[in-house]
């Protein structure tokens, strides 16, 4: 019998264990909810028992220590938090999880008996970081989910997982947070919800986890973004919520009352999970979802083409040029012929769209220039 040859990457991966043989994972979605950061004991006790009533969170999470953009800000309270989630775990019986960046986190969360330990957006965009955290895992028993890097580079995202795998970690899950965009976006981080898709095609066995609190930095986009990583059949949801959202220490826009947590739940509609029958209406409908998610993305693009061409507008103005030059258009529209063949795309369409987004953007030069005059 001919011998299947394994890749070098299939080799050393173990096994990973379904959600649904987590001791935490009740029903879809798993939810895991707390504070972005644990600021006092009184805060995390305090969020934790209110979240703990609802009956809804499966998990309770809270930041100890925190990588922030900037020097300065706050960068979280450090080892002393571990002993409050310990506490939580111990008097609400949440299990808990926290975010580690390094040896010293992993260690000092284990002491503490930290259930599930989750890796930041910005860690995962560092290999060095990651193979350091896999070294200080072997042999370890515990949970871990992997942040996708802040920037759309699925490799990244796979290769963390991979190398937290290959240290023997069996329970291991995907968060998508969303990824950073230096143009202003109507999310914080745009989720480009192609690359989790993408992502489960290529390791199927990865559970997937939606943070829509990071993709939509604000509260009253959290529905409609929890939505669409239900409707997308993702496994859990990671939502972040604060006593006292508005007074929080960190990411204070985006963190709802615990007690919200059980409308916003209510609200969405929770298909049955198909994963194990996945018939062809379902691929039917993933692919229309997949359709519209690009489609999203085309008037995002388009809508950043424009806000560019406005401000072209008003560039023209202080220089006092015409609006319209012909040779321009004719670039612009050559240009694409020539990125559209390479695409095989036809010319008549190229042109077609091309020509309409063009005038288009005249338009809005045209009109920007007047109203600001
Ligand atoms: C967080 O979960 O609070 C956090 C810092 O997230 P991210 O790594 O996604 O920015
Ligand atoms: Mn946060």
């Amino acid at each position: 019998m001919e011998a299947k040859v394994k890749s070098h990457s299939e080799m050393d991966r173990t096994v990973i264990k379904p959600i649904s043989d987590w001791s935490v994972y009740k029903q879809r979605p798993l939810v895991i909810s707390g504070p972005c950061s644990a600021e006092s004991e009184e805060q995390v006790m305090e969020t934790a028992r209110i979240l703990a009533a609802t009956g809804r969170c499966d998990v309770f999470r809270a930041g100890v220590w925190k990588p922030r953009t900037k020097p300065g800000g706050f960068e979280g309270v450090g080892s002393i938090a571990l002993k409050w989630m310990n506490r939580v775990s111990r008097e609400y019986g949440l299990p808990v999880a926290i975010e580690v960046a390094k040896e010293k986190h992993v260690y000092e969360a284990l002491k503490y008996g930290i259930d599930i330990l989750w890796i930041g957006a910005r860690t995962t965009t560092n290999p060095f970081s990651i193979q350091e955290i896999a070294d200080t895992l072997k042999g370890v028993d515990v949970t871990v989910l992997v942040k996708n890097p802040v920037n759309p580079e699925l490799n990244l995202w796979m290769g963390a997982i991979e190398r937290i795998n290959k240290a023997g970690i069996t329970r291991i899950g995907a968060i998508h947070r969303g990824f950073s965009c230096y143009e202003n976006e109507v999310y914080r981080n745009t989720p480009k919800w192609q690359i989790p898709v993408e992502l489960r095609r290529r390791m199927p066995d990865v559970p997937i986890i939606s943070d829509p609190s990071h993709m939509a930095g604000r509260q009253d986009y959290l529905g409609e973004i929890s939505q669409k990583a239900m409707d997308l059949n993702f496994d859990g949801l990671m939502i972040e919520s604060h006593v006292q959202p508005e007074k929080a220490w960190s990411d204070s826009k985006q963190q709802i009352y615990p007690g919200s947590l059980v409308s916003l739940l209510d609200s969405l509609e929770i298909k049955p999970d198909s994963l194990s029958e996945v018939g062809l209406s379902d691929i039917l409908d993933e692919l229309r979802d997949q359709i519209d998610i690009f489609d999203d993305q085309l008037m995002e693009i388009l809508e950043q083409r424009f806000r560019v061409s406005e401000e072209i507008g008003l560039k023209k103005r202080k220089l006092n040029i015409e609006p319209l030059q012909s040779d321009r258009r004719v670039q612009v529209i050559n240009r694409a012929l020539k990125r559209g063949k390479e695409k095989g795309f036809g010319a008549g369409f190229t042109r077609e769209i091309f020509e309409i987004i063009h005038r288009e953007s005249l338009n809005r030069q045209i009109r920007k220039m007047k109203t600001s005059r």
